[in-house]
């Protein structure tokens, strides 16, 4: 599948445009309307139930406060307003994994609205994608297909969920991934939710159109396609690119793009028709009965606002502007609560001054995470809480070679001894007989040595062929088995060459 960049060029009459809605589960002990616990990850069917979440005859919700902070906090985040008063609704549709027949969310009057979450363009501008809401809701329980017949699993029923919806505001694949990427961040940096896609306690659904460059001028939107049980922020990616060009092949052939659900095939990089023509739901909204409106006082606000920690789009600008740290860098630094605090504690022994931060972040983002990737399973940057290094022992490796102790290649293998055993670079670079050969006289003797045996090559450099120079710098070094300062290395080599 091709990319934007190397798309097809009637792709520029057509603008895309994307919504996104990513629901996630709020981090609290217990269900959004009940007692019952949340762990339900693993738990036997059908352990974490009571009356409430199993919708029996006589049950009676009560809020669950620590949802509604986790929510106002998130919209205070997301830049919202927060709404004084919030109305809980039901909304009426049937479902086996949905006991009561209805779910209850909000609609009319949600928690938060209007917000904006700030994401970086790649060509290093920044762009506003605007929130239209933040609402709570409880999630459902799951079915269980087992051969030719299904078991309901209601552990799940219940449990908090926060629907933060955008406006159309997302114009490319590269845009959504950006947007997915701050916002998981922002959420767990919160604390709000552990932004698990894999666990399911993360799913976003885009609906995605195109629509032409009049259209657009005329204030009018194409058909929306949704696509549901995406499984990570790759697959949201790839999903848009393939409909952009899917839909544009339909119009472009004077076809009509038609409303319909689709689903994702991973393996074949394609979307696939989920469900046919989707008529607009009635859910026949109203208030829940059984729940007063949810009063939100501006002092409770306040409150919440000032335990907001520091969120990961300005930790970036600090990163950036204090320490001098590219943004490349910033933001995958800052991607993760975790990988941030590792930086930060590196910094505090390293230094923040010339260019420091920096050349940690470079080793960090490169060296570093090349061990953690191929560690585990794959690209879950949390895992560095779990590594042997230490930062103040990163901070001490990247040291070693600014005072030439070790050279940058020697580094990188005192790293993989440090992920290994969670030595620290002294001892493993003092008893593997690594420090750096600085000694004039021992690089003299292996030039030598190296011009006995190569005085062809020596004859030829001699009689102007230059390029050779780089011949002989690799013998110095595979002589001194990588060892040698290579800057000395070099400088002796000019010299002796000379004669
Ligand atoms: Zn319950």
């Amino acid at each position: 599948m091709s990319t934007l960049s190397a798309a097809p060029a009637y792709l520029s009459r057509y603008e895309l445009v994307v919504g996104m809605e990513v629901h996630a589960q709020a981090l609290t002990q217990s269900k959004m309307f009940c007692r019952c616990a949340t762990d339900y990850q693993g738990a036997p069917p059908n352990t974490r139930t009571c009356p409430t979440c199993l919708a029996l005859p006589g049950a009676l919700p009560v809020i669950n406060q620590a949802a509604v902070e986790a929510t106002i906090r998130t919209g205070l985040a997301l830049n919202c307003r927060i709404n004084e008063t919030a109305v809980f609704a039901r909304k009426n549709y049937t479902y086996p994994d949905l006991p009561k027949g209805y779910q209850i969310s909000q609609y009319e009057l949600p928690l938060c609205e209007q917000g904006y979450l700030e994401i970086d363009l790649e060509d290093g501008s920044t762009k506003r994608v605007r929130i239209r809401r933040v609402h709570l809701e409880e999630d459902t329980g799951r079915s269980v297909h087992e051969g030719d017949y299904s078991l309901i699993d209601l552990n799940r029923a219940g449990v908090p969920l926060m629907e933060i919806v955008t406006e159309a505001d997302i114009h490319s694949p590269e845009e959504a991934y950006a947007y997915l990427t701050r916002l998981r961040a922002t959420l767990r940096a919160l604390g709000v939710s552990s932004g698990d896609m894999e666990k399911g306690a993360l799913r976003c659904e885009p609906n995605i159109s195109v629509r032409t460059l009049e259209q657009k001028a005329r204030g009018e939107y194409g058909v929306k396609v949704e696509v549901k049980n995406l499984n990570s922020f790759r697959a949201v990616r790839n999903a848009i690119a393939y409909e952009l060009e899917r839909q544009v092949a339909v119009l472009e052939a004077g076809g009509e793009v038609e409303q319909v659900n689709m689903g994702w095939d991973e393996a074949r990089q394609r979307t696939v028709l989920q469900r046919g023509k989707e008529d607009a739901h009635d859910y026949r909204y109203f208030p829940e009965p059984d729940l007063p409106p949810l009063r939100v006082s501006r002092e409770e606000v306040a409150r919440l606002a000032a335990t907001l920690p520091e969120l990961p789009a300005a930790k970036r600008n600090r990163y950036e502007q204090a320490w001098g740290v590219r943004r490349v860098e910033a933001n995958v630094l800052t991607s993760e609560a975790a990988v941030a605090r590792f930086f930060e504690d590196a910094v505090a022994v390293y230094g923040d001054g010339d260019g420091k931060p920096q050349r940690l972040a470079t080793w960090m983002t490169g060296e570093l995470f090349r061990l953690l990737y191929a560690d585990g399973d794959g690209q879950d940057l949390r895992q560095i809480t779990a590594i042997k290094i230490t930062p103040a022992h990163f901070a001490a490796l990247i040291k070693l070679v600014d005072d030439k102790v070790i050279n940058p290649n020697t580094g990188k293998k005192v790293l993989e001894v440090m992920y290994a055993t969670g030595d620290d670079p002294q001892t493993i670079v003092a008893r593997e007989g690594l420090a750096m050969v600085s000694d004039v006289s021992v690089i003299d003797e292996a030039i030598a040595a190296i011009f006995t045996a190569h005085a062809a090559e020596l004859a030829r450099y001699r009689a102007g062929e230059e390029k050779l120079l780089g011949f002989f710098m690799g013998q110095v070094m595979r002589a001194t088995k990588g060892k040698a300062d290579p800057a000395a290395a070099k400088a002796r080599l000019e010299e002796l060459i000379k004669e």
